[in-house]
């Protein structure tokens, strides 16, 4: 939930003539363009998690490397025949059926979590929310200078006060998300995340993370839901 400065470290790296390869993954191949970052800027490599919004059914596990540089491109070539990497018919089938909705869905999840993200900073014992498009989160001017889109994932920082398994109950207590890791399916998601224990001292976040991945159920069904599992944390 941090945008990164993605024009300068691109730039940083071409003046050493390091390759870059960007997870494109929230971008979904729509938020920003990988291969056009402005000012010349541009990264050697995209990647994607298709298994995300481009298969968008949660029962695909699928990646793309994608580059506009030949030479990269043959290096791939050998590397994949290399590695005898493959992927089912029936997965591509799956991901293909599902390429020609992926916009309308992906700016489905972002209105919505957009509607809920808002809608969170207002309530009790939510202390922050972290999602880009909101002005006050960490790199929102660089999502600004790159996207006006959004992925429907973004994480919010409850009370540092309550107890960790309170934290659970509360996630627990949510009945139309579940809890899961992957996203970019119909089913909104949740997952609480103890910062201390991924970023140890680099933590600078107080409080309990929670990230919510906002599915395509109707926004104020969602709002009821977090409503109703925040009041038991009053
Ligand atoms: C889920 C995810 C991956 C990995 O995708 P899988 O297909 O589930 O292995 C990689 N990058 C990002 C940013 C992801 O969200």
């Amino acid at each position: 939930m941090e945008f990164p400065d993605l024009r300068a470290l691109a730039r940083a790296a071409r003046q050493r003539g390091v390759p870059t390869a960007l997870d494109n993954t929230w971008g979904g191949g729509l938020a920003l363009k990988a291969f056009d970052l402005g000012e010349g800027a541009a990264v050697d490599l995209s990647m994607h998690a298709l298994t995300k919004y481009p298969s968008g059914g949660s029962d695909v596990l699928m990646g793309s490397v994608v580059t506009r540089d030949a030479a990269l491109h043959e290096k791939l070539l050998l590397a994949h025949m290399r590695l005898g990497i493959g992927v089912a018919a029936n997965d591509v089938e799956m991901v293909l059926r599902s390429l020609p909705t992926l916009e309308v869905r992906y700016r489905a999840h972002d209105a919505s979590a957009r509607r809920i993200a808002a809608w969170l900073q207002a309530q009790s014992p939510v202390r922050r929310v972290l999602h880009p498009a909101l002005p006050q989160a960490p790199g929102h001017e660089h999502w600004a200078s790159h996207c006006r889109d959004a992925a429907g994932l973004f994480s919010i920082l409850l009370d540092a006060a309550l107890p960790a398994e309170r934290v659970d109950a509360f996630c627990d207590a949510l009945k139309l998300f579940k809890l899961g890791y992957s996203w970019g399916g119909p089913t909104s998601l949740v997952v609480p995340y103890d910062l201390r224990a991924l970023r140890g001292d680099a933590n600078r976040y107080q409080g309990h993370l929670v990230r919510l991945s906002i599915g395509l159920e109707a926004t104020d069904d969602l709002i009821a839901d977090l409503e109703r599992a925040l009041q038991a944390l009053r």
